[in-house]
């Protein structure tokens, strides 16, 4: 596919404000979005409204902390002037299409999601046994469905996350996507598929799906119904639709973009998260920085300068992967397993590359940091964008529903 086509195909993903942002964000997620965002039309949001579905007695700070996430997302690097970053709740619309999934959303589904009986148990202190908590899935499938993006990037384990949205997505499709001449109207929209070649093409491989299940093919016809020029918005669903056997895909099913999610150990070896209180802040300050990691864990078994280490259970050389380039990391595996260096020798190129990175952040967000008014320029054009996608597809929603009115 050319980098062209891939442009035109849009991917979508959240996080929550949580407060600054630390390397572990950085390299789980931002990486992924800078990269992305040249090659699809890409929607971020700060899902400022999912923050409330476990903070919300204390929302002193949340006005502050989504400020600091949208500066840490441009001091990584993302670039209003090539992907769209807006606010949850300034686009009300999500709202809307949570209500509605909400009616046809059979409660076990949201029962049953993996992550729910552990947030309760995990967070014991705060009472979730409310209905905005039992329903965040849903708010998030109504998130992501409501842009009918082609992909939502994660990572490995967070594939079933987005499998709850396809199935909604499929439910909703299955209720309100029938129309009497359905099959007629998929074979006159077939015809823009590029003419007779493209539309033989699109049956070929259909069936190939449908009689044999070949994954593959399915990809392939997606991916021709999306890069056809002369289609309609309302003929792509009904082909989208068409292929695996439903009605017109009204709130088409995403596909999940696989992203790389390297480990990112925290200054005590432990994942890199806020609740283990062992992050390393993106913006932090640099002599805390090299405090932090000139303390921080390194294998347990290396108790001496004159004991031989092990790298592989050593969280340092985790960050050396992610840091260093090749002669380093070569340096590290000999010098450790061989004792000819030091754990604080080990550390120190990792600490520049470190520090010259988090300088690198500081640097950059300065003149967002200053200047209010610049983040909420940000914020209004990508919501208008949003808001546009947006209401196109609850217009969609609301006929298809029979809410279009008189
Ligand atoms: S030398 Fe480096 S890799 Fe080896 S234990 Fe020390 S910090 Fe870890």
């Amino acid at each position: 596919m050319s980098g062209n086509q891939e442009h035109q195909r849009r991917a979508l993903s959240g996080m929550r404000p949580t407060g600054p942002l630390h390397l572990g964000n950085f390299h789980g997620a931002l990486v992924n979005w800078v990269e992305m965002q040249h090659h699809y039309d890409c929607f971020f949001f700060i899902a400022d409204w999912h923050a409330l579905t476990t903070g919300y007695e204390d929302t002193g700070a949340l006005a502050t902390h989504t400020r600091e996430v949208l500066i840490d997302w441009l001091a990584a690097g993302l670039d209003p002037a090539a992907c769209t970053m807006f606010i949850q709740s300034r686009v009300p619309e999500h709202a809307e299409l949570h209500l509605l999934l909400s009616m046809i959303t059979p409660l076990g589904w949201l029962e049953r999601v993996p992550t729910y009986k552990d947030q309760i148990e995990q967070l014991k202190d705060r009472d979730l046994g409310t209905y905005g908590f039992l329903g965040y899935p849903l708010l998030q499938s109504a998130d992501i469905l409501i842009y009918r993006p082609d992909f939502v990037p994660v990572g490995e384990d967070q594939v079933a996350h987005v499998e709850i949205t396809r199935e909604i997505a499929r439910r909703f499709n299955s209720i309100y996507g029938r129309e009497a001449d359905f099959e007629a109207r998929c074979r006159a929209a077939a015809a823009a598929l590029g003419g007779e070649a493209g539309a033989a093409r699109y049956a070929a491989l259909r069936r190939a799906w449908t009689e044999q299940g070949d994954a593959a093919a399915l990809a392939e016809a997606r991916a021709l119904v999306a890069s056809a020029a002369g289609l309609s918005a309302l003929d792509r669903e009904r082909l989208l639709g068409f292929l695996v056997g439903g009605g017109r895909a009204i709130l088409p099913e995403p596909a999940v973009l696989l992203t790389r999610a390297p480990r990112v150990p925290g200054t005590d070896g432990r994942k890199m998260s806020k609740s283990y209180g062992n992050t390393i802040g993106m913006r932090e300050d640099p002599a805390s920085v090299a405090k932090k990691l000139r303390t921080m864990q390194t294998d347990p078994a290396r108790v001496r300068r004159s004991d031989p280490g092990e790298p592989e259970k050593c969280p340092v050389w985790d960050l050396h992967q992610l840091y260093s380039d090749a002669a380093t990391q070569e340096w590290v595996q000999t010098g450790c397993r061989s004792a000819g260096i030091g754990c604080l020798d080990c550390k120190k190129p990792l600490t520049e590359a470190i520090v010259r990175q988090v300088e690198d952040f500081r640097a950059r967000a300065r003149e967002f940091e200053r200047d209010p008014a610049l983040l909420q320029d940000i914020v209004a054009r990508g919501g208008d964008k949003a808001r546009a996608a947006a209401s196109a597809t609850m217009a969609e929603v609301r006929s298809a529903m029979g809410l279009a009115g008189p």
